[in-house]
């Protein structure tokens, strides 16, 4: 008996389809030719359409002066002074350097790039910083963090995974990209463990620090479009990192103590040999790169992270600030939310003092203090039908609330 024939890819018989396309040796039918067809579709859609973007023009740039950066990042950051001044120059010599006409031949002089590495506890406002430039430029912008990094061969994130994110920001616009802001979280995560890291192979820290280095220097770097690992049939795309601002952060826990051996400090006193007072609390004033090397990055990744700067432990007066000054401020958050229920909401002083309070006790920056207010206003969230139009929140009520909400992680945690 003659066998029926069959589509080579699906397995379909030609009873089974309307139609079967032969070929040399094999035959194709009209439904896996309309698969294929799709597939192609896809693959040069606008969301892939990095191969056209070559003719892409990019806006007109505007830079703005160091100055009024620094006024657009006080709408948003509150404190934190040296670093927000530091910032804008670097970002303003950084774009000045991008657009600044060529003047190769002229002088032989090349700007070089100024990434930045932010120090600070956590929630002191650097990815707030770096995320509130990037809205400035408006360039695209990501976040990484470095603690899923690995090296490549390794379970976890190639670095170049960071590329394909700024990429698919800039919904694959390859000029734009090129012009992004990269904000590497957690970079004190992967530093080098010990002082001797030939012994075994560290996956976790100097691989990644050598394979971040590859991005931050300023080279072509063929990423994977689509992320995920690099395969050898992958289609790859080169995106150059030259004019990529990096900034890096990380809170270093233990560098104060590095910064006070090297200053020469006893431990009672804070008081160096030169007798100079030193502020304990600010001992990340005096942090130079041999610091961080110290730390643990190696000095080839210091050395592209030329503008170190430093956040400070956010007091109760910022932490109040934070509340209710910047642009995006929580309680105006929080207002928003209750207006669109036709309620009117009022945070008394007080109320806002007991807040900063507790947050300042739990040790998380500004970020305690998002917390505690999903937790008083939870409830009234929940109950906003019979709130009325006017919901007055005092010191008594937030105290309540508060405490509610200890006694429940208290409960839970016994
Ligand atoms: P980190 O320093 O850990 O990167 P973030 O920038 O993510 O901290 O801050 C967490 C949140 O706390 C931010 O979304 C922001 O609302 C608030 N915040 C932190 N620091 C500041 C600051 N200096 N000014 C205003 N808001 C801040």
């Amino acid at each position: 008996m003659e066998r029926e024939l069959q589509c080579a890819f699906c397995g379909r018989n030609k009873s089974e389809v309307t139609l079967l396309v032969a070929g040399v040796n094999s035959h194709i039918c009209d439904y896996c030719i309309e698969q294929a067809h799709h597939i192609i579709n896809e693959e040069s859609t606008p969301k892939n359409s990095f191969i056209k973007n070559d003719s892409t023009e990019t806006p007109a740039f505007i830079l703005k002066k160091p100055k009024e950066i620094k006024k657009f990042l006080d709408q948003y950051v509150i404190g934190q002074e040296d670093t927000k001044k530091n910032l804008a120059v670097a970002v303003y010599n950084h774009y000045k350097r991008i657009h600044a006409p060529s003047t190769k031949g002229e002088d032989d002089i090349e700007i070089e790039k100024s990434n930045m590495l932010m120090i600070g506890p956590t929630g002191t406002g650097k990815t707030l910083l770096a995320r509130s430039i990037s809205k400035f430029l408006n360039v695209p912008f990501t976040i990484a963090d470095a603690t899923v990094l690995t090296e490549a061969g390794y379970v976890g994130e190639d670095v170049e995974s960071i590329l394909t994110r700024l990429l698919q920001v800039a919904s694959y616009d390859i000029a734009a990209a090129e012009q992004g802001i990269v904000f590497i979280d957690e970079i004190d995560k992967i530093s080098r463990k010990g002082d001797n890291p030939s012994i075994t192979r560290d996956v976790s820290g100097e691989g990644v620090q050598q394979g971040l280095l590859k991005i931050l220097e300023g080279s072509v770097v063929n990423i994977p479009p689509q992320g995920g690992r690099k395969h050898p049939d992958q289609k790859m795309i080169p995106i150059n990192t030259q004019n990529i601002l990096f900034i890096a952060g990380g809170a270093f826990d233990g560098l104060e103590k590095l910064i006070a051996s090297r200053l020469n400090l006893s431990a009672i006193g804070y008081q160096n040999e030169s007798h100079e007072k030193i502020d304990k609390k600010d001992l990340l004033h005096f942090v130079t790169p041999q610091d961080v090397r110290t730390f643990g990055l190696i000095p080839e990744l210091i050395g592209r992270l030329p503008v170190i700067t430093h956040l400070t432990p956010l007091d109760e007066k910022a932490l109040k600030k934070i509340m209710i000054e910047p642009k995006n401020a929580l309680i105006k958050q929080y207002k928003k939310l209750f207006k669109l229920d036709h309620i009117t909401l009022n945070v008394t002083d007080e109320a806002l003092d007991v807040i900063v309070q507790r947050a300042m006790t739990l040790g998380l920056g500004a970020r305690g203090l998002r917390s505690l207010c999903e937790e008083i206003f939870k409830d009234f969230m929940f109950e906003s039908d019979d709130l009325g139009d006017l919901l007055t929140l005092d010191k008594s009520l937030a105290m309540q609330k508060i405490q509610n909400f200890e006694s429940i992680v208290y409960s839970k945690v016994s």
